[in-house]
């Protein structure tokens, strides 16, 4: 690596660090894994890598403040006003951050890796979108299995605002993309479709498990049921799910298939062209 870009790279990842901490995006400890995923990715996949997860970052962490109050007022909005910390970006970032290293190791493979990447990012860009934008909806959201109304912010719970979400977080990434101009890597078609594809079958993903799987508890002191393991200051009763499958690992899986996705739409365009 030369000089200059080691030097790029301290300046964009300091400023962006001091700002998503000022701006309480991110806590203390949520900033430093953030910082670390940032050099890897700026490293390894280079300036498109960060500045698609950048914009993520930013637009997600906008619209998780977007109608905060009336979010708070059913329940369902993210906690500590919507500050996350290292717990929510491993969620977010830990299978973006494996691709950054698997495209760096296999340079034989970088297209379908960074295929990949984009899609871990569109998944889980989307899911939150569809989570923060799905909220604003005064209707209740239905279980995508068996299609019950639920209480807005259950684990399973979609509507179609919150689909539209993440297909505007998808459209937001692809114009992204095609801001960075011509010299980008993939094909802005490659990238579109494998950008829609990650992010609707991601989002859909999360809310399969989520209903599945992910643990569900009652809180003994209020009788609220939620997907946090204590509330009212008490250890909440699980009542269904995995302990181990919250919502972060959740969005582990979330991302996974995201990345999948994204890597097959481009290896079926690179390898019939
Ligand atoms: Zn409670």
């Amino acid at each position: 690596m030369n000089s200059i870009l080691a030097l790029e790279i301290v300046i964009v990842i300091s400023t962006l660090s001091i700002l998503s901490y000022k701006l309480r995006i991110l806590d203390l400890y949520g900033t430093l894994l953030a910082a670390s995923i940032g050099v890897t990715v700026y490293t390894t996949v280079g300036r498109v890598g960060i500045f698609l997860l950048t914009v993520f970052v930013v637009v997600a962490g906008l619209f998780t403040k977007l109608g905060y109050d009336r979010k708070s007022l059913v329940g369902a909005a993210e906690p500590r006003k919507g500050l996350r910390g290292w717990r929510n970006v491993m969620g977010n970032g830990l299978v973006a951050a494996a691709a950054a290293v698997a495209y760096a190791l296999l340079p034989q493979h970088s297209e379908v890796i960074l295929g990949g990447y984009i899609g871990a990012i569109a998944a889980v860009f989307a899911d939150t979108m569809a989570t923060e934008v799905g909220l604003l909806d005064k209707r209740y959201p239905i279980l995508i299995i068996g299609f019950r109304r639920v209480k807005p912010g259950t684990p399973g719970g979609v509507s179609l605002l919150g689909y539209m979400g993440a297909l505007f977080s998808a459209l937001i990434l692809i114009a992204s993309y095609l801001s960075l101009g011509g010299s980008n890597p993939l094909a802005l078609n490659v990238v579109g479709l494998s950008v829609i594809a990650a992010s609707l079958i991601g989002t859909t993903v999360d809310s399969i498990v989520g209903q599945l799987l992910q643990g569900l508890y009652q809180c003994e002191a209020c009788g609220r049921i939620t997907e946090l393991r204590t509330h009212c200051g008490g250890v909440a009763k699980l009542i269904r799910g995995y302990r181990l499958l919250d919502n972060h690992v959740v969005n582990i899986i979330c991302s996974a298939s995201g990345a999948v996705v994204g890597a097959v739409v481009t290896l079926v365009f690179y390898s019939t062209v």
